[in-house]
């Protein structure tokens, strides 16, 4: 959520968060890191967390980067600041994964980086429902497609997921003024529903999907800041509005 909104319409977001939904950073007023100077995004980063802990009590434990556009910087500074996820950069569908932070690729060489202690939750334009269902031609693409469409892409992608052996976390984005619209809600309550159904599908919060796979604030401790309040700071495992995770306990490692 942008800390705007949460400034804007304060008596709406404390609604939000005591009905146990996880309030996550989207920048102050949804500007795109990549757009922003350095001294820019530090900046707004700072505000946002200011105006979603006015709201929470607390600072936010993930960060999406508004239009899915973080800086080569972003990852420094969620770490710096004691972000426990991302969930912007998109190089896997189902699985967290650590970041690399420092990759030198020229046309001689490949030379990684170290891994983040930030932990990336997966996200994808493709289940976004803004490309699909919002009016978005004057910025040169997407349209008004019937939800069903959606809905479609939805479920698709969630089945491919529950197909997989080892437990997977679907992540799908709806924005309340695309998905929110009538139709919309319709969809999303006829997919959550079918969701509910299936055995083994779990609804989470991001921090409880990382903690359910295991994860604990120790293995971040070596880097992250540590001035981040304690874990489960909101009912973490009641349903989430745009999040379905599925999970089983044990497990994988995340790092890639
Ligand atoms: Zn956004």
């Amino acid at each position: 959520m942008p800390g705007h909104t949460a400034d804007a319409f304060p008596r709406c977001v404390e609604l939000i968060a005591a009905g146990g939904h996880e309030i996550a950073h989207h920048g102050y007023c949804h500007e795109p890191p990549a757009r922003l100077s350095a001294s820019e995004e530090e900046a707004v980063l700072i505000k946002g967390i200011e105006a979603l802990r006015r709201i929470t009590g607390e600072r936010p434990n993930g960060y999406r980067a508004p239009l899915w556009e973080p800086s080569d910087r972003t990852l420094r500074l969620l770490e710096r600041e004691g972000f426990l996820y991302d969930s912007s950069l998109m190089a896997r569908d189902f699985e967290p994964y650590h970041p690399r932070i420092g990759d030198k690729i020229t046309a001689d060489q490949v030379v990684w980086g170290r891994p983040s202690s930030i932990v990336e939750m997966p996200s994808s334009w493709v289940v976004d429902d803004w490309g699909q269902i919002a009016n978005i031609s004057r910025t040169g693409g997407g349209g008004v497609a019937p939800p069903g469409h959606v809905l479609e892409v939805w479920r698709e992608y969630f089945e491919y997921a529950y197909e997989q052996p080892q437990s997977t976390f679907v992540v799908f984005t709806a924005h309340p003024q695309a998905t929110g619209h009538g139709h919309g809600v319709r969809i999303l309550r006829r997919l959550l529903d079918d969701l509910r159904s299936r055995e083994g599908v779990t609804f989470l919060t991001m921090p409880a999907a990382w903690r359910r796979r295991g994860g604990s604030r120790a293995q971040r401790a070596t880097i992250g800041h540590p001035r981040r309040h304690g874990a489960g700071a909101r009912a973490p495992d009641q349903a989430s509005d745009e999040r379905a995770g599925r999970a089983r306990t044990g497990g994988a490692d995340w790092d890639p």
